[in-house]
């Protein structure tokens, strides 16, 4: 948004910039009248989670497995019945629409996804995708037309790599489309079975500046704002990842006859290096991590003495800049090491690498700025996972609100958000679409 068009609109009082002065109700005129159904929002989320439940009463909606394409089937009748008119793209999301006032008006997008990992939870994705239901159904019972056209977006497959979202932007190609999803099928047969076309998957693709905005509230998947006592997280964007495929070589040889000062031990040299990255990254300021998951030592033997191993080391952060500062310092501690443990210590990059995706200042601020108004406290933060909203954020300006998630815990079948939480989520996701729509 330009500032002379804020300007001009501030005569409506829409709910804008903190810059502009502090509002403490909303402008719009909307008041507290404009509030989620907090009863349907719960009755909801235990519907969905019903599709394709096991018998221990855990989650199994995988994207292209019957239980995704019943509670698939089950979203798009509700969309039917808020008058949304549902289509699924050639990727297989769900896309619901709402006429506005001015048809010349690009759409205000938001939702989420409705799929799961195997034995995930119920909030994941969920509430997003229905705490955008439940603003449609908040406008229509208040009889409210935007000016802008509204459009719900359920993204189809986020959990297998944020699948849809990414064939709406042009990213998924033909290799991609031959992929094995999570559930057996490859991409292409799982976006047949939900109703997609993937042989022409272009005709998904929405351009640069199709959409106005997308908005998505999620569950924090972390435990910041738990610990915090924080209700609403705005998010500053969500985190690059670079993997690196380090190689530690020494000499493997007898462990009971070569004396302590004679080896070259590669797992040694890769212990050192281990504990490194993780004091370069916390002596480091800022809310990146560094992690090492996964080490392979050879030859793999109690009396064998290493004589090479094999780990992956992650680095995430908001910034480019950090992530490779941060893989400087611990390449530089690498030669040291390799000179005292006379070993040789190599780096690949893999190629698998995501960039991070920032959110849009203005939009962060009107969402700050909704909740703000609401009486809720607000936190800046980044994302640490992965969301549709790092895809789309390619095409047009995006936004994320995050709810606490309790205990932090996510991608699980403990995954819990309070229904205060959720309400909260869902109002700050209702008043910000309008606010939007006011500029
Ligand atoms: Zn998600």
């Amino acid at each position: 948004m330009k500032r002379r068009t804020f300007l001009k609109n501030t005569s409506l009082a829409t709910v804008g910039l903190s810059a502009f002065g502090v509002m403490n109700t909303f402008g719009n005129g909307f008041g507290d009248t404009y509030k989620v159904n907090e009863q349907r929002i719960v009755s909801r989320i235990a519907e969905l989670a019903k599709f394709g439940q096991d018998a221990k009463g855990h989650g199994y909606r995988v994207a292209y497995t019957p239980g995704d394409i019943d509670g698939r089937a089950w979203f798009i009748n509700l969309m039917k019945n808020a008058g949304l008119e549902p289509t699924i793209d050639a990727a297989g999301n769900l896309i619901g629409k709402r006429k506005g006032k001015n048809p010349l008006l690009k759409p205000i997008a938001f939702g989420s996804h409705i799929d799961m990992v195997p034995d995930g939870g119920n909030y994941d994705g969920t509430l997003g995708s229905l705490a955008a239901l439940e603003v449609i159904e908040i406008l229509n019972e208040k009889k409210i037309t935007t000016e802008h056209p509204l459009e719900i977006i359920i993204f189809a497959n986020e959990e297998g790599g944020t699948i849809g979202s990414m064939a709406m932007v042009g990213g998924l190609t033909k290799e991609g489309l031959q992929q094995k999803s999570q559930m057996g099928l490859t991409m292409a047969e799982g976006i047949k079975a939900i109703g997609g076309n993937p042989a022409n998957i272009q005709a998904c693709i929405r351009k640069k500046g199709d959409l106005k905005a997308w908005l998505e509230l999620h569950i924090e998947q972390g435990g910041i704002l738990e610990q915090e006592n924080i209700e609403i997280g705005v998010v500053e964007g969500i985190v690059g990842i670079v993997h690196w495929e380090v190689t530690f070589e020494g000499f493997a040889n007898h462990a009971g006859t070569t004396p302590m000062k004679l080896r070259k031990d590669a797992l040694l040299a890769a212990s050192k290096f281990i504990t490194e990255i993780n004091e370069i990254a916390l002596k480091i300021e800022g809310h990146h991590v560094a992690t090492v998951g996964k080490i392979v030592a050879l030859p793999g033997a109690y009396n064998v003495i290493p004589g090479k191993v094999v780990l992956g080391l992650e680095i995430r952060d908001l910034s480019v800049e950090k992530i490779e500062l941060l893989f400087t310092q611990m390449e530089q501690r690498a030669k040291a090491i390799a000179a005292d443990t006379k070993t040789n210590i190599s780096f690949e990059r893999q190629a698998n690498e995501s960039k991070p995706a920032l959110t849009d200042k203005v939009l962060q601020q009107t969402i700050e700025k909704s909740a703000k108004a609401l009486g809720l406290t607000t936190k800046y933060m980044q994302s640490g996972a992965g969301h549709d909203s790092q895809e789309i954020a390619l095409i047009t300006p995006v936004a994320m609100i995050f709810v606490p998630s309790v205990g932090g815990i996510s991608h699980s079948f403990q995954e819990f958000t309070k229904t205060v939480d959720m309400v909260n989520g869902a109002n700050v996701l209702l008043q910000t679409v309008l606010a939007v729509d006011k500029r």
